[in-house]
């Protein structure tokens, strides 16, 4: 029997168990669709003890993250977001030229490069080197690591040590979180501060957000297990910022455990609060996922099938890690998604994993007039909608599939 990640309890209680799937980030090329496909248990559990929601690791971190296929930079709205971001800290703790920046996580260089446009040394920390690389070439110094106490020991030994540790949708796709949590505390600085966000399990609960599972994201966090984990490595969280991002988002601000200059803000007293009369410390609360997550698969394929029925034809946009577990999950192919588009050019001519829907240009949906769009990263629906104006020119349609299927004329 598999135990949990961070208190070792025996994990017995399903949250939700989404089937076998392929490794959501890894598109096909036209030959590999004759070979044979890996798929993995998609079995999501609840621990007993600790409420922490996670999946079992199947596949070692380093198949899934050596070549990474997201590129932040390709979402206008999320380079918006970690430019406020940056803006908004910078004054907040008063980073100068003589702070140092480290963010774990950091991707393409999305973020760092708004810390270094200000003159602020920053430390890029990414396991991924395709996008390390990309990071570095727009000049934001990347390190390509697993980030943990190891990493975080190499960095303190050569001077390197944290006035702001940050990262952001990162918490979740760390395998050994209590390694990377024991890191954070090495590399933090005295008085120094630490910002994570990550999508909120309570959100992802009443929102249906099940896509958001994958194999690549091993743990799912309400503020009382993120809590419960940095305490036990001498770090307080003191404040939390609720962000629309990825559906409904947590930023928590953490500090070292005997630094009493910010004490525990209104607002994370009253979200542990609602967390708490919400029920995420019983079990009972997350058994009744599963049968929601049920519904949600019957009534968007009642919508597809009601769409081919009548005729239509249906596109889709964008091909994010979310997509793959729902289409996945729901046996959605190209027998109801003709195809589907990205503006990532590394994802052009590939094939999304397991349903093997081809991904084009975005210029697809102008030749081809589609009835429907099915927007896979809901997320970003408003930002694509906008894009992607165009198809209401010949009565298209947008659809999104989460929380519940809802057609925009
Ligand atoms: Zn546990």
């Amino acid at each position: 029997m598999a135990s949990c990640l961070f208190c070792e309890a025996p994990l017995r209680h399903t949250f939700v168990d989404l089937g076998m799937s392929p490794l959501c980030e890894s598109f096909l090329t036209a030959e590999q669709l004759n070979q044979m496909e890996r798929f993995y248990p998609l079995h999501v559990w609840v621990c007993e003890r600790c409420f922490l929601v996670q999946v079992e690791e199947y596949v070692r971190p380093e198949g899934i993250f050596t070549e990474y296929a997201y590129f932040s930079s390709y979402s206008d709205s999320w380079l918006a977001h970690a430019r406020a971001y940056v803006e908004m800290i910078t004054g907040r703790l008063a980073l100068g030229a003589g702070s140092r920046v480290v963010e774990l996580g950091s991707n393409d260089g999305y973020l760092l490069q708004f810390f270094v446009a200000r003159g602020i040394p920053v430390l890029g920390v990414d396991p991924a080197k395709n996008v390390a690389e990309k990071a570095i070439a727009r000049g934001v110094p990347t390190i390509t690591k697993l980030f943990g106490r190891e990493t975080a020991r190499e960095l303190v030994a050569d001077g390197a040590q944290a006035d702001l540790i940050c990262g952001a949708n990162v918490l979740a796709q760390v395998p050994d979180v209590k390694d990377f949590v024991a890191g954070i505390k090495l590399l933090l600085k005295p008085g120094g501060v630490v910002t994570i966000e990550f999508p909120h399990l309570v959100r992802l609960m009443a929102e249906n957000q099940f896509d958001t599972i994958y194999h690549e994201h091993f743990s799912y966090f309400s503020f009382l297990t993120a809590e419960r984990i940095f305490a036990a490595h001498g770090l307080t969280l003191y404040d939390v910022d609720e962000l629309p991002t990825h559906g409904g988002s947590l930023r928590i601000y953490a500090r070292h455990v005997d630094d009493a200059s910010t004490p525990m803000t209104e607002r994370a007293r009253s979200l542990r609060a609602r967390e708490l009369s919400a029920g995420l410390d019983r079990l009972e609360t997350y058994a009744s996922f599963t049968e929601q997550i049920h519904e949600t698969k019957r009534r968007l394929l009642e919508f597809l099938i009601g769409a081919r029925r009548r005729g239509k034809h249906i596109a889709g946009y964008g091909a994010p890690g979310k997509g793959n577990t729902l289409l996945n999950y729901c046996g959605i192919r190209t027998d109801f998604l003709e195809y589907t588009v990205d503006r990532n050019p590394y994802k052009h001519g590939r094939f999304l994993p397991g349903t093997h829907i081809p991904i084009h240009p975005p210029e697809r949906i102008e030749a081809t007039r589609p009835d429907y769009v099915l927007i896979l990263p809901w997320n970003l629906k408003d930002e694509i909608m906008e894009q992607c104006a165009y198809i209401r020119s010949w009565g298209g349609q947008f659809v999104v599939p989460i929380p519940d299927v809802k057609v925009y004329p």
